[in-house]
């Protein structure tokens, strides 16, 4: 089924949003090399030392859970506090609510068309970080964190997608829990719909957000001092309710 509101080219992107892509993950990539060339080379002087390693690894874990918080906290302050008619987040918010109302829709896009927004801000961030630094640790953490950020969107597409259909490493991924996967995703489609936010791993859901209440407490805080309710403390209306597909 097509979206009433999208043409065909709603699903395909333009040359401009592939090169950005490219850009992002070009960038990514180079920060990830510039910190293994550097790790390497140093190799056996003081320069790297198995505390180097250690260092690396706590970055790119660091990264990786960062990337996982990062998605949750956007995804619920757009759902939550903009609306379509917010002056330069507008689109975000209406794409986050299509999401709820069609939650296949995504699944049919190129994936140069659902990631480069995020990959345009990569670009800009960590190239400046590849040109000015040669510290390996920052290096791997920026690549690792904006790798993950890049395909954020991505991996909750491929929560929405059926198995059988999921690359063999994305299905294995979703099964050690290294990604996000439907059976965890399923409930932030489900009333009230406030819950499960992250989009990378939903580790920080489990261990955090969610746990602990976490966005709710804020949205406490955010009444008593601007008294604006958020989205979620109304009750399930059109806004949030999944239609027919056919
Ligand atoms: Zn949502
Ligand atoms: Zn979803």
């Amino acid at each position: 089924m097509v979206h009433p509101q999208h043409d065909d080219s709603w699903y395909k992107s333009t040359w401009t949003q592939r090169a950005w892509f490219a850009s992002g993950c070009t960038t990514v990539l180079i920060s990830l090399a510039k910190s293994l060339i550097i790790t390497i080379s140093g190799a056996g002087t003081s320069t790297t030392t198995p505390l180097t390693w250690l260092r690396l690894t706590f970055a790119a874990l660091l990264g990786y859970v960062l990337a996982d918080l990062g998605s949750g906290i956007y995804h619920w302050a757009m759902e939550n506090y903009g609306s379509p008619e917010t002056p330069v987040v507008g689109f975000i918010v209406k794409s986050f609510l299509d999401h709820h109302r069609h939650p296949l829709e995504h699944n049919k896009c190129d994936i140069a068309s659902l990631l480069y927004r995020v990959a345009t801000v990569a670009t800009a961030v960590v190239m400046p970080v590849n040109m000015f630094s040669n510290d390996p640790v920052l290096l791997w953490f920026v690549g690792v964190l904006w790798g993950f950020g890049i395909f954020n969107v991505k991996i909750h597409v491929w929560a929405h997608t059926p198995r059988r259909n999921l690359p063999p490493l994305v299905a294995a991924l979703q099964d050690a829990g290294i990604i996000l996967r439907w059976s965890q995703h399923g409930a932030h489609h489900l009333p009230p719909y406030n819950s499960n936010y992250c989009a990378v791993s939903g580790i920080c859901d489990r261990v955090l957000l969610d746990k602990y209440k976490v966005f709710t407490a804020v949205e406490v805080v955010l009444f008593r001092v601007t008294s604006v309710r958020p989205r979620s403390w109304a009750e399930p209306d059109s806004d949030w309710t999944q239609k027919p597909t056919s």
